[in-house]
């Protein structure tokens, strides 16, 4: 069986159907949109998003990753916008090496297209929406349709199709769970001189409490911008319903970047309102048919970690696939297990780090907590190593992280933030964190 059908060819489609090909399969990838690389208009907005170690460690394997690094601009940390206008840079990691990389969503997807097709064994079916899949066949709003046989991988996002169907199959079909908050992009045009108007290599954050706006670089030297807050309530979406509401708004919470922003408060109103949700799944399969990337696990996007999830997606599969000696259903099955409590431990670390972005970031606990968490990083790196960066910066599956996680804000807890005790930091970490 040596002709796989992928559905969706945005970041993690192509991804898995390049690591098949490199395998020796034939893939036929079916999606909704059509070729991005033909559009002859201004694609419109720059819209970012933070590529980090699992992701990278994923396009290394598919041999892509060369062609991405120059599209890549690293940020180092943290650049917290406060509410009396001073800045304060809170670095990533104590190792200068450890960093996050902002790039282009549309650039990631055209490239991953094109190294698809090049291999020469990927054809990709533009303008093919799936609007049904039953036990016979996979329908197309075209009218087209394939046998429901073979393998057939649903990489079609958080509104998948495909999961709709294996939803049918099973007594315990997936949920949505909202967030209760929803998200805008806006932008900053880069400045007279052509250079970026705040400082590049920086994941900006003006963190107000409840609601947040964010900021990422891209390599023509503008920023997008995300306003994240609630959908109802006295400061939300709901709330801000005229023009002087938004520009008030923006006013008093982030007066630094009120006036950079391109076309405000135009942009607020044009631009649509994104709603967030995770998608809670247990089954990612059928016998010929397995969920990727956010059809299975979509998370809240605060840790940055749902395309790095989904690349890391196709890594395991692939690992499945030699494992299982290409037994199909056994493959699906071993990927579904290993794969699903790190998926549930990703969706709760991302629901937590919405809490850190917003409002602890900006708070002296949270501040003396991570100085704690450093210094131990420093003097035992194989055993205590902070939960942002094993999530960021290694490959330690996210349900093992989550435990670790809580273990280290444990010990941190029982030490002394001016003046700790290393033996007893010592005792407790070589009690309760195994070596790594
Ligand atoms: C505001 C925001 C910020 C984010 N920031 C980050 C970040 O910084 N870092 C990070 O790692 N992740 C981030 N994410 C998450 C990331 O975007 C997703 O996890 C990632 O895109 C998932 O990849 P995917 O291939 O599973 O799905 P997608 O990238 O959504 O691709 C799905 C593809 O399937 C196609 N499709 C959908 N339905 C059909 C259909 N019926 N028929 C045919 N084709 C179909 C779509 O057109 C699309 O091309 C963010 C998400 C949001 C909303």
């Amino acid at each position: 069986m040596h002709k796989i059908t992928i559905i969706g060819s945005g970041l993690s489609g192509p991804l898995l159907a390049i690591l098949l090909a490199e395998q020796g399969y034939t893939v036929d990838l079916f999606e909704k949109r059509s070729d991005p690389r033909k559009e002859t208009l201004s694609a419109g907005r720059s819209i970012n998003l933070a590529l980090s170690h699992r992701g990278i460690e994923a396009l290394k394997l598919s041999n892509v990753f060369n062609q991405i690094k120059p599209h890549l601009i690293p940020m180092n940390g943290r650049m917290i916008h406060h509410e009396n206008g001073e800045l304060d840079f809170q670095p990533y990691s104590i190792n200068p090496n450890e960093y996050i990389n902002s790039v282009s969503r549309g650039e990631l997807n055209k490239i991953l297209m094109t190294a698809a097709e090049n291999t020469n064994k990927i054809n990709i079916h533009f303008d093919h929406t799936l609007t049904e899949a039953t036990h016979a066949e996979i329908k197309f709003y075209s009218g087209r349709t394939i046998p429901n046989q073979g393998i057939i991988f649903g990489a079609d996002g958080a509104g998948s199709e495909l999961r709709k169907y294996i939803d049918s199959t099973t007594d315990s079909p997936s949920r949505t769970v909202p967030l209760g908050h929803a998200y805008k992009e806006l932008n900053i045009a880069p400045g007279d001189n052509d250079e970026f108007q705040i400082e590049s290599n920086s994941l900006h954050i003006w963190p107000r409490g409840e609601f947040m706006l964010i900021a990422l670089p891209n390599t023509n030297k503008s920023f997008t911008l995300t306003l994240f807050m609630p959908n109802e309530g006295e400061v939300s979406f709901a709330s801000l319903q005229k023009e002087s509401d938004v520009i008030d708004f923006f006013n008093t919470q982030f007066s630094d970047a009120m006036p950079l922003l391109e076309n405000f408060p135009q942009s607020f109103f044009e631009y649509p309102t994104g709603r967030l949700a995770t998608i809670y799944a247990d089954n990612w399969h059928t016998e010929n048919l397995c969920l990727i990337g956010d059809a299975a696990h979509a998370v809240v996007p605060f840790f940055g970690q749902g395309m790095n999830a989904s690349f890391e997606d196709c890594n395991i599969l692939m690992d499945c696939i030699k494992d299982e000696a290409g037994n199909w259903p056994k493959v699906f099955e071993s990927y579904n297990k290993i794969r699903k409590p790190d998926a549930d431990a990703i969706a709760n670390m991302a629901i937590e780090n919405y809490i850190e972005m917003r409002d602890s970031v900006a708070q002296s606990d949270y501040i003396q907590r991570k100085k704690i968490a450093n210094t131990l990083f420093e003097k035992f790196p194989h055993r205590f190593i902070p939960r942002y960066n094993m999530v960021s910066f290694t490959s330690i599956p996210y349900s093992k992280v989550y435990e670790r996680g809580i273990i280290q804000q444990e010990i941190i807890s029982e030490l002394d933030s001016n003046n700790i005790d290393f033996e007893k930091a010592e005792r407790l970490i070589l009690e309760r964190l195994p070596l790594l």
